[in-house]
């Protein structure tokens, strides 16, 4: 007898899906089997659903000062929007300012998380400060207390970027300590001369964000990341890329026998720039980096998706309230904080413009959101895996849910939806953390604070 049997569903298994049983003691997966015979305490039926491992959201922000104010999520709301959309693992970014000390930053984020988060979280941490202070304690990071991966930004000039002296140092540190460095990819000094440019001819609304940051920045900034690779040895990943081009210049250095992975994040799979074109400054609601680009490039994300060129989808959740936030940039949109957060539409909206439209299939969806990222960040087969002994991190999915996005469903703080009025189609039914069921149908039903830190 096990304490809860998921029962007769389609079970995304390792390399294959069959209708099944999986049995739960404790935290971790104990059986799976496909007679039917599995009986349980709990039982949970799962006819005509389909059973996934927990999605993997690689790329999140929730306690972030950015721009001169911080995004409005605690890790309490943040991680029960993630979990009613599926999502019982995130990656979060540290981010600190220049003159934070890695070590403080790191136990700052941590011990906000610890308090309230209600899913299982790990970190990106990001390296702003780069002395011999930052040094010491980056590998002190990495050899006790389970950091496995950085963050730079080739972006944010004079607030986050890293000159290229210290970037190949710090590729160099990654290469030894064997840590992924995960970027932010555009070219920071041309996104500085393209605003300052634009904001002289009074271009000053939102609708510019996009043309001062177009798409062979970001592929300049790709190639600029893998050249560094290649010369240091380093593992990279970059971060939400948003157009074919930056995606090829890290396929080409891939085919080069660079280390390198590729994501995507859901907004620029599913809106375009015309979203960050919409009068009255509400494109504010739509102004993240790199920007929304041409609706083409959507079939150039998921071909890429559906190729395996890219590797995984995330967020980049960094929500900002459009009243009292994203209405700094009135007067420049150099001014409006970035950010569409998705952290709780991610799975949906996949399935949705995804699977729905024949873009990718089921599998790949698995893949991309959760079995993938589980592999590149080291938390492979224990997220990631409907297999014996994994964590018991569960969704029963029902493909036929028919709905719209909005706003009101919403768990995060933040004032709008970047998807209000969308047709969705999908919802994560029941959703299994560590063995208990913590979201139903859209409502979270879990403890709060009952996430655990993942070292890595
Ligand atoms: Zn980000």
């Amino acid at each position: 007898m096990f304490d809860t049997v998921i029962k007769g569903g389609t079970i995304f298994g390792q390399g294959y899906q069959r209708i099944g049983d999986i049995g739960i003691t404790g935290e971790s997966i104990k059986e799976i089997k496909f007679d039917g015979s599995l009986e349980g305490v709990q039982v949970i039926d799962a006819t005509g659903k389909l059973v996934f491992p927990g999605f993997i959201d690689p790329h999140v922000h929730i306690h972030l000062p950015f721009m001169g104010t911080n995004a409005i999520d605690n890790h309490e709301s943040a991680t029960k929007a993630a979990l009613v959309g599926g999502t019982t693992t995130i990656i979060e970014m540290i981010c600190p300012g220049p003159d934070d000390e890695p070590a403080n930053a790191f136990a700052e984020w941590k011990g906000l998380a610890e308090e309230g988060a209600c899913c299982d979280y790990t970190f990106h941490l990001a390296v702003v400060r780069f002395d011999d202070i930052a040094k010491a304690q980056l590998r002190n990071l990495v050899e006790n207390e389970g950091v496995q991966s950085f963050k730079i930004f080739l972006a944010y000039k004079g607030a986050l970027d890293m000159n290229d002296e210290n970037l190949f140092q710090l590729m160099q540190l990654c290469k030894e300590l064997g840590v992924t460095l995960t970027a932010h990819c555009e070219n920071a000094e041309a996104v500085d001369s393209m605003q300052k440019k634009l904001l002289g001819e009074g271009k000053i609304g939102p609708e510019w964000h996009e043309p001062s940051r177009p798409r062979s920045v970001e592929a300049d900034g790709v190639n600029h990341l893998c050249s560094f690779a290649e010369l240091t040895g380093a593992t990279i990943y970059i971060v939400h890329t948003s157009c074919g081009i930056a995606v090829d210049r890290a396929i080409q250095a891939k085919n080069r026998g660079v280390h390198v992975g590729v994501e995507a994040v859901a907004p620029h799979l599913v809106l375009d720039k015309t979203y960050a074109e919409r009068p009255d400054f509400e494109g504010a609601k739509f102004v993240m980096s790199p920007p929304l680009r041409d609706k083409e490039e959507h079939d150039a994300l998921w071909g890429g998706l559906a190729s395996g060129k890219i590797s995984t989808i995330g967020t980049d959740h960094a929500p900002f309230n459009f009243k009292g936030q994203k209405d700094m940039g009135t007067g420049a949109f150099t001014l409006i904080p970035n950010g569409i957060p998705s952290i709780q539409e991610r799975v949906d909206l996949v399935h949705t413009y995804g699977v729905c439209q024949g873009k990718i299939d089921l599998q790949t969806m698995v893949d991309v959101c959760s079995t993938n990222v589980a592999k590149q960040f080291n938390m492979y087969p224990r997220k990631g895996a409907l297999a014996i002994g994994s964590d018991a991190d569960i969704v029963v999915y029902d493909p036929n849910f028919v709905g719209t996005f909005t706003h009101e469903d919403g768990l995060s703080k933040i004032d709008y939806s970047g998807f209000e009025g969308m047709e969705r189609k999908g919802r994560s039914d029941a959703v299994l953390l560590r063995g208990k069921v913590v979201a139903q149908q859209g409502k979270f039903v879990g403890e709060t604070g009952s996430g655990i830190y993942l070292p890595r």
